[in-house]
Order: structure tokens, then C-alpha cells, then sequence
């Protein structure tokens, strides 16, 4: 049996290495480095694939959450509700900006947040909603847009670890005002390097939207609004062509090898992701939910079985993010869903045989 890895991006590469490497020298021979003729193919490439008006490349999923919020104009003391129950940058972003994460509870089936909490926590200060569409699966989004849309407050989805996947037969991120998406080298859509894109159907969000990614300009040294040093490099955008192609097929072996983690974990004590009607999950994650998660994961270090806790400490419990508004015990399912997580390799590489044996050794630990 092969070595396993949590994931394989270079195991990934070696199987198109030729197609990467002559996308990546083409752009190093033409000199454009920065925003060259890659980066526009790549956006319009994207916007096709979801299926959306407007697309602009940027240097991360953390940009793309910053560049939205500066594009909707989140002041301090604004409040963005959100969930604790996601990667730092979430919520990182909002509190930059000296406006307030407001924390909701999650639902413990698909530890995405859970919209029947939504209107209860709606304030005159509300001034954004951002869905995380963690692990690969979608937010219901229909009850979301029903409170967002009455009270008329703007939707950024966070589908950094969702491309491809679908709510309803639609792609997620184009549901809401504006989608982020994160080409982070382990992501399903994954870069050599940092990279992120904004998504919207919104035209004046989007000129927005290009001008914060490249200092608040349009016009060289004409500075309309405050802005960032946010663009993707055409180094990052001419290699990621090449992966868009290939990322339905990838995601389709990620859901194959998550059906294959489910039978052999049918009937065990251990809980398997659920996939809501509604959803198709793109399983950036493969999470499961388990009993004594510290004897498992002792276990698994002992045999050398990558393994890993998507997250361990909720935001607000994090401590440069903790508040009096949301002290330990105020988001119990979300506390308790990070003392009970356990996410196990999951890439487009995993082999059979090697899931297999991460199976066994769980069912042996619980043993
Ligand atoms: C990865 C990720 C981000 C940030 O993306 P970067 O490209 O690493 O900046 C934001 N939110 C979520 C949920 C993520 O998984």
C-alpha cells in the first residue's frame, strides 16, 4: 500500500504535469506577470462554469471576503452574522474592518449554519449575512435568501471549500450577492500558491470589486476608493486553467471516494457526513463525527494515518476573537461539534485499498 497523505497535490500535478508546466512557462517567456491575458481567460472560464455575470480574479479567499465587504461598504460597528464554525478568515475579515461577527448556531446534521436562527439575530445593524458552505457542503439557502431578502440585507457566500458544489441543481456562490472562492493548493480548485476570485451578478458591485483589488484605481494613480494590493497573479490564473478543466471529474472522484469512507463505515459508531436533498457535497472534507475522538486519533497517529480536526477551537472561543457577547457555553452544538469532528484524507489520489485500512484502524480504536 502507497504512503497515505491527507491530500496529494503533487501526486495531482504529476498527472497533468505537462499541460501545468508548459501553461506556467508559456507565462514566464511573455513577461506579463501581473495581470496578463490568463488572468481575464481565467475569470471568464470561471464565470462560465458557475454560471455568473461577473468574475474577478484576486490573490486569496481571504481578499475575495475582504475586497466583498469593502465592496458593501461594512463600516465599524456594523454587524455581519456569520457562523463560528469555520476557518479564522471568515470572520478574521469582518473584524479588520472594526465591524462585529455576530455568531449563530450551526445544524449538527451538516455544520453549516443553521438559517432558522437567522431572523432572531437580525439587527438595525446588520449589514451583511455570510453563509461558509463548510466542507464541500451547501447552506440551505432558501430559508438564508427568504430573511436576507426581506430585511435587505446583502448574502456573501463563503465557498472556499465548495466549488462545483450544488443547492438545488444551482451552484453554490451564485445564490447570494456575492460568492468567494479560495484557490489555496489544497482546495478542490487548487492553485501553486495563494489565489482567490469574487463572484456576483451585480455590475456595480463588481466594477467595485476591481478597483479594491488593485488599489481603489481604474485609472493608474487615480485612487477612487480605499483599496488593496489584491490581484491574481497570471502565473497562478494560466495553471488554474488548466485545473478548471479537470475539476468536475475530480470532484466526481471525491464523492466516489466518500461513498466508498460511508459503506465501510456503515453500522459502526461513527457517524458519517450527511448530504442534505438538497445538496450535492464536492467533500473538500470527508468529516466524521465520533465518540472518544482523542483515542481515535492517538490510534491513527500511532499507525501514521494522516488525519485532522476542521476546527478544534469555534471563533469565539478563539483568543483573539473572544467577546463578552459570546462567552464559552453560548454556542453549545457548535462547541460541541468541535470536540467531536474528525476529518479523514480526502483527495482526487486516495486509493481504495488505503481507505480501507483508515477504517479498519478507526473501527479498531473504538474497539
Ligand atoms: C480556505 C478558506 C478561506 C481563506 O482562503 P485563503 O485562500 O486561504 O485565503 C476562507 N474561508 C474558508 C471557509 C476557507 O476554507
Amino acid at each position: 500500500m502507497k504512503q497515505i497523505h491527507m491530500v496529494d497535490v503533487v501526486g495531482q500535478y504529476k498527472k497533468i504535469k505537462q499541460e501545468i508546466d508548459s501553461a506556467a512557462l508559456r507565462v514566464i517567456e511573455s513577461g506579463q506577470y501581473i495581470l496578463g491575458p490568463d488572468v481575464a481567460e481565467f475569470e471568464r472560464e470561471v464565470a462560465q462554469y458557475l454560471g455568473v455575470k461577473h468574475a474577478i480574479a484576486c490573490s486569496s479567499g481571504t481578499d475575495a471576503l475582504l475586497a466583498s465587504l469593502l465592496a458593501l461598504n461594512i463600516k465599524p460597528g456594523d454587524e455581519v452574522i456569520t457562523t463560528a464554525f469555520t476557518f479564522v478568515a471568515t470572520v478574521e475579515t469582518i473584524v479588520l474592518l472594526q465591524a462585529e461577527p455576530i455568531f449563530i448556531e450551526i445544524d449538527e446534521r451538516t455544520f453549516n449554519l443553521d438559517p432558522t436562527y437567522l431572523e432572531k439575530a437580525i439587527t438595525s445593524r446588520t449589514k451583511a449575512i455570510i453563509p461558509v458552505h463548510l466542507y464541500g457542503h451547501p447552506v440551505d439557502m432558501d430559508p438564508l435568501l427568504e430573511v436576507a431578502t426581506k430585511y435587505g440585507i446583502p448574502v456573501i457566500e463563503d465557498m472556499c471549500q465548495a466549488i462545483g458544489a450544488e443547492y438545488k441543481g444551482k451552484k453554490v456562490g451564485t445564490l447570494g450577492t456575492i460568492g468567494c472562492i479560495s484557490f489555496f493548493p489544497s482546495k478542490n480548485l487548487g492553485g501553486f500558491g495563494d489565489g482567490g476570485m469574487v463572484i456576483t451578478n451585480d455590475s456595480n458591485l463588481a466594477e467595485q470589486l476591481r478597483m479594491i483589488i488593485v488599489h481603489g484605481s481604474r485609472e493608474r494613480y487615480k485612487h477612487e476608493v480605499i483599496g488593496i494590493n489584491g490581484r491574481l497573479d497570471t502565473l497562478q490564473a494560466a495553471m488554474l486553467r488548466v485545473k478548471l478543466r479537470y475539476l468536475d471529474k475530480w470532484n466526481q472522484t471525491r464523492r466516489e471516494a466518500a461513498r466508498r469512507y460511508n459503506e465501510l463505515l456503515t453500522n459502526t459508531l461513527v457517524q458519517i457526513p450527511y448530504e442534505a436533498p438538497y445538496a450535492k457535497h464536492v467533500y473538500h472534507q470527508y468529516t466524521i463525527r465520533v465518540p472518544k475522538r482523542d483515542t481515535i486519533v492517538e490510534h491513527l497517529s500511532k499507525k501514521n494515518i494522516p488525519h485532522a480536526v476542521y476546527y478544534p477551537i469555534p471563533l469565539h472561543l478563539q483568543p483573539a476573537y473572544t467577546t463578552s457577547k459570546f462567552p464559552k457555553g453560548s454556542l453549545p452544538l457548535t462547541e460541541k461539534a468541535s470536540r467531536e469532528v474528525l476529518s479523514l484524507p480526502m483527495h482526487t489520489e486516495l486509493e481504495h485499498d488505503q481507505q480501507a485500512y483508515i477504517v479498519e484502524s478507526i473501527l479498531e480504536a473504538l474497539k
